[in-house]
């Protein structure tokens, strides 16, 4: 008889789980909390700017071989697009320079040797003091790791590290740091291709997962929360979504657990998970970005750190960003778009005083990169022979990205395969 994988949440972790189960052969049961699935990944149409946005704005990399790999077997890789060449273009709004850093497109990290294409002010010497980070341990500090200061740390290290950690780069876990920096700047150009869901996330990422279950008859159930569970003889055996609404689990059937870690250990008391989270905060501008407008701009010396160009509509991203939270939403709206003038060069008639905005606040974004949180992240196994665990927060050896939630999901799948297999 065919045995059923209920998939626990439809964020990533959780669809890319479904996926690779349902093209298994199991008979696939996802279910969200929530009326929409994408977690932390998702669209919605906003009244206030009259455009479909994302809750963030999310940046891959070609070097993201699992996400790729995902959206592939969704049908949707063709939505990841970006630039031919690994190229980001800098601004630093206080002094009003730019440059771009160009990794060309080969493996090859030639563009180190090579002072045009390098960030301007620094040499070979500066590069090669961040060797420590492609072997430091996930329990070091970055900043015991590498020089956190000077005019590369500022003009690359610091935002490439803060937006993949989502913490001070001081303060994050250097093993976490240098596995980015193994997968991405090492890695050569061809790795760091910037890739964005053009058309949106939950065009690209979300809704064709959800399709591709439904075609194949699985079901995703949204407002379908999971309230408990009960164990018999080290296995999960029935999942409760309140009330009479319990499902028995059969010989055979396996769950895998793809929420956050705050409904995990809810679900799984004794669980032990990270604790401490930092926000993200995402501006998004109703505003058709000026000819040549780069896809994706670094912002040094100012709030806004990352500026992304999307048909209609300027957006901005700012990571480790809890100081913005209780900030008034206007003061911050106005302040940012001021930054987003500067950085775009929208001057003059041009500039109007302050387009149709929303500010979107995702105060628990991602848990805190930090050596002692990532020591609290579970592997997939648990105590529940027939259960195990995905999620961006798991012990992927990334920090909290679409990349890392994806390896979660597959390696979850992988699992129940293996025990399935045995
Ligand atoms: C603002 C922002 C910007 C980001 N930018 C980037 C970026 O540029 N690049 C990048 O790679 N990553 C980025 N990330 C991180 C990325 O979004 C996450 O790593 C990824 O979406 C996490 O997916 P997940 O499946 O692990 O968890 P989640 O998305 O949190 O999914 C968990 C799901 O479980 C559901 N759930 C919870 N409890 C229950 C329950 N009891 N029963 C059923 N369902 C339940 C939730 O509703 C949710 O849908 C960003 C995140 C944010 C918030």
């Amino acid at each position: 008889m065919q045995k059923t994988a209920h998939i626990i949440g439809a964020g990533i972790s959780g669809l890319t789980a479904a996926v690779r189960l349902a093209n298994a052969g199991f008979r696939v049961a996802v279910h969200e909390a929530t009326n929409q699935a994408g977690g932390r990944c998702r669209s919605y149409f906003d009244g206030a700017t009259n455009l479909t946005i994302d809750n963030g704005n999310h940046l891959l990399l070609s070097g993201n071989s699992h996400a790729r790999a995902y959206a592939r077997a969704i049908g949707s890789e063709a939505g990841l697009v970006g630039p031919d060449r690994a190229q980001f273009p800098f601004v630093d709004i206080k002094t009003g320079q730019r440059w771009q850093i160009d990794l060309g497109d080969g493996r090859f990290p030639g563009w180190l040797f090579d002072e045009g294409r390098r960030v301007p002010d620094t040499g070979l010497m500066d590069y090669l003091k961040l060797a420590p980070l492609a072997w430091a341990s996930e329990q070091t500090l970055v900043a015991k790791s590498i020089p956190c200061e000077g005019t590369l740390y500022q003009r690359l290290v610091q935002p490439l590290l803060l937006a993949a950690l989502n913490v001070d780069p001081p303060e994050g876990s250097a093993g976490l740091a240098g596995a980015i920096v193994r997968e991405t700047l090492l890695a050569g150009g061809q790795a760091c291709r910037p890739l964005i869901a053009r058309d949106g996330l939950s065009a690209v990422l979300i809704e064709p997962a959800v399709k591709f279950l439904a075609e194949r008859g699985h079901t995703v159930q949204l407002s379908h929360e999971l309230r408990s569970l009960t164990t018999a003889d080290g296995k999960a055996g029935a999942l409760n979504f309140g009330g009479e609404d319990v499902i028995a689990l059969g010989e055979g059937d396996v769950v895998v657990l793809s929420v956050p870690p705050r409904a995990a250990a809810g679900l799984l008391p004794g669980l032990k998970t990270p604790t401490e989270f930092r926000a993200i905060v995402n501006a998004h501008f109703r505003y058709e970005p000026p000819p040549g407008a780069a896809p994706i701009l670094g912002v040094i010396g100012g709030l806004v750190e990352w500026l992304f160009a999307f048909p209609n509509r300027l957006s901005v991203t700012i990571s480790n960003a809890d100081r913005l939270v209780e900030m008034p939403r206007e003061e911050l709206a106005q302040k940012i778009w001021n930054e987003v003038c500067e950085a775009a060069g929208i001057s003059g008639e041009q500039q109007p005083q302050l387009p149709p905005w929303q500010i979107v606040r995702e105060r628990r974004a991602t848990f805190a990169a930090t050596p002692a949180q990532n020591a609290l992240r579970p592997g997939p196994v648990t105590a529940l022979k027939n259960l195990f665990l995905a999620g961006d927060w798991t012990a992927t050896g990334l920090p909290a990205t679409i990349e890392g939630s994806v390896r979660s999901g597959d390696r979850a799948a992988d699992l129940v395969l293996a025990a399935k297999g045995s």
